[in-house]
C-alpha cells in the first residue's frame, strides 16, 4: 500500500512514526513544501530564543520516507494521484492531508511594502524555522519589538525576543492574553511573569497601522498612542491551509471536513490544523497528535475500527519561565463549583472547575507539578475520586469544600504544596 502524506509537519511526522510503531505495511511518503524534513513546530520560539539547535528539535518518523521542498500543487481523488510543483505525478492508495494552517494577516494599515509584495521590512510571522532565523537575525540589532497577538504564539515569540534582550510590548485586541485557554485571573499572574522577563502587555487595545518606509518604526494603537519600534511580529491567530482540498473538489468549511474516521473523502483524509471535525478547528499540537495517532491506528491495520471522539479543549505552552496547562471549561457559571490557589510571590496560580464530582477544567499557571494528575482525571471523563484538592497538590490538606455554586476555597494565597 503506498501512503501519501501532503505536509511535512507535526501531524505528518506524527502520523508516520505511529503507523510504523503499530507494524504498518506499504510506504508512507511525506510531502513537505518546506525545505527540511518534519520538525517540532512548538519550539520554535526555543530556537528562536537559542535554548535549542535546529537540529534538536527534529522529529522521528519511523521507517517512512521525507521528501522536503516538494510541494504538492494538485490532487485527482478519483485517478488517486497527486502533482508536484516540479510537475511529476505520484500514485497513492491512501491520502492523508496535513497541510498545517497559515498565519492570519490582521487588518492594520501599513503591513505590506508598498507595491504589496510581501511584508514590510520589519513585520515577521513566525511559523516555520526559516521565518525564525530571520527574525533572529533582524533581532540582532533591533531596540525594540511590538508582538501583535496575545494568544499562545504572541506569549511565546515575545518571551523569546526579551530573552534576545529586545524590549518587547505585546499589543493585545482580546481583554486579557490567551483568552482562549486562561481565564482573567490567570491572565493578569501571566501579564506580571510577563512584565518580570521584560515584556510589557497591553490587553484591550487593537494596533490600527505599522508606520516607517521602507523600514517599520512604529505600531499606531486605536487609541491614537504610538508604539516606537524596529521590529513587529503578527501572531493573530491561524486559518487552515484547505486551497489544494478545494480544488480538489473535496468539501471545505473553515477547515477539511472529516468524519469520525478522519475521512474527507474515500480514501482521503486530513488531519492536524487543516481538518475540521465536528465544528472543531483547534490549530493545536495536542488535538493534531491525538488525530495522527487515531489514523495510523486505522491505516497500519493495528485498530481499522478507530474513531477520533473529537476535540476536548486541551492545551499547553512551555517556554523558559512561563508555562501553562489548561483543560475544558475554565469561566465559572451556574452549577459549577470552583477552587482555586493562587501564589503571587512564585507567580503560581491554579484552578479547577467542578459540576458535582465531575472535573470540566482546569488552569495550572506557572506550577506544573500537578498536570499529569489532571490530564489523567480530564482524560477519564472527569471523574474525580477522593478529595479535588488531591489533584492541585497532591496532598490531603482539609479544605472544606461545600456542594452547590459558588466559588469554594476562594483565591487560597500560598501554595499548598
Ligand atoms: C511558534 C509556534 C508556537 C506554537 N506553540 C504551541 C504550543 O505551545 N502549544 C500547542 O499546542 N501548539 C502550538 N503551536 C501550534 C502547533 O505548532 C500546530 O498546531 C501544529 O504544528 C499543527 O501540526 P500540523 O502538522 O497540522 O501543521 P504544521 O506543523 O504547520 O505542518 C504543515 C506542513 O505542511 C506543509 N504544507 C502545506 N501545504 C503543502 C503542500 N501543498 N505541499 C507540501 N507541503 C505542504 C507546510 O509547509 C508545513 O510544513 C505553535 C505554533 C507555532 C508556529
Amino acid at each position: 500500500m503506498r501512503i501519501a502524506v501532503v505536509g511535512a509537519g507535526m501531524a505528518a511526522a506524527r502520523f508516520a512514526e505511529r503507523h510504523g510503531a503499530l507494524g504498518g505495511e506499504g510506504a508512507v511518503t511525506l510531502y513537505g513544501a518546506e525545505p527540511r524534513a518534519p520538525y517540532n513546530r512548538v519550539l520554535l520560539a526555543e530556537v528562536l530564543a537559542g535554548r535549542y539547535e535546529t537540529e534538536s528539535i527534529a522529529l522521528p518518523l519511523g521507517a517512512a520516507r521525507a521528501r522536503p521542498g516538494c510541494e504538492v500543487v494538485a490532487l485527482d481523488p478519483a485517478a488517486r494521484t497527486l502533482r508536484l510543483a516540479d510537475g511529476s505525478e505520484e500514485e497513492w492508495d491512501e491520502l492523508v492531508l496535513a497541510t498545517g494552517a497559515n498565519p492570519v494577516l490582521p487588518p492594520v494599515r501599513g503591513l505590506r511594502r508598498p507595491d504589496g509584495r510581501g511584508l514590510a521590512e520589519g513585520v515577521h510571522t513566525l511559523r516555520t524555522l526559516e521565518d525564525g532565523a530571520r527574525l533572529a537575525e533582524e533581532a540582532v540589532g533591533a531596540k525594540r519589538a511590538v508582538v501583535i497577538g496575545g494568544g499562545v504564539l504572541g506569549v511565546s515569540a515575545a518571551r523569546a525576543l526579551a530573552a534576545l534582550g529586545v524590549r518587547t510590548e505585546i499589543v493585545h485586541q482580546g481583554p486579557y492574553l490567551v483568552e482562549r485557554h486562561l481565564d482573567a485571573e490567570a491572565a493578569a499572574v501571566l501579564r506580571e511573569r510577563l512584565r518580570a522577563l521584560g515584556v510589557d502587555c497591553y490587553p484591550g487595545n487593537r494596533a490600527r497601522a505599522v508606520h516607517g518606509d521602507p523600514r517599520v518604526e512604529a505600531v499606531e494603537l486605536a487609541n491614537g498612542y504610538r508604539l516606537d519600534c524596529d521590529l513587529v511580529v503578527l501572531a493573530c491567530g491561524t486559518r487552515p491551509r484547505t486551497a489544494l482540498a478545494h480544488a480538489a473538489g473535496l468539501a471545505v468549511a473553515t477547515g477539511v471536513l472529516v468524519d469520525d474516521r478522519l475521512e474527507a473523502a474515500p480514501h482521503v483524509h486530513a488531519i492536524g490544523d487543516c481538518a475540521e471535525h465536528r465544528g472543531a478547528v483547534p490549530g493545536l499540537a495536542a488535538p493534531a497528535w491525538d488525530q495522527a495517532d487515531v489514523l495510523a491506528r486505522r491505516l497500519s491495520g493495528a485498530d481499522p475500527g478507530a474513531r477520533y471522539p473529537g476535540w476536548r479543549p486541551r492545551a499547553r505552552l512551555s517556554t523558559g519561565g512561563l508555562e501553562y496547562a489548561a483543560f475544558g471549561t475554565v469561566e465559572e457559571g451556574p452549577g459549577l463549583d470552583v477552587l482555586r490557589l493562587t501564589d503571587a510571590t512564585r507567580g503560581s496560580y491554579k484552578k479547577l472547575v467542578l459540576r458535582g464530582d465531575r472535573l470540566v477544567g482546569a488552569i495550572l499557571l506557572g506550577d506544573l507539578a500537578a498536570v499529569d494528575a489532571l490530564a489523567g482525571a480530564f482524560a477519564a471523563d472527569g471523574a474525580v475520586t477522593g478529595h479535588p484538592l488531591h489533584l492541585l497538590t497532591g496532598t490531603g490538606t482539609g479544605i472544606g469544600i461545600g456542594t452547590g455554586t459558588g466559588t469554594l476555597g476562594a483565591a487560597m494565597t500560598g501554595d499548598a504544596r
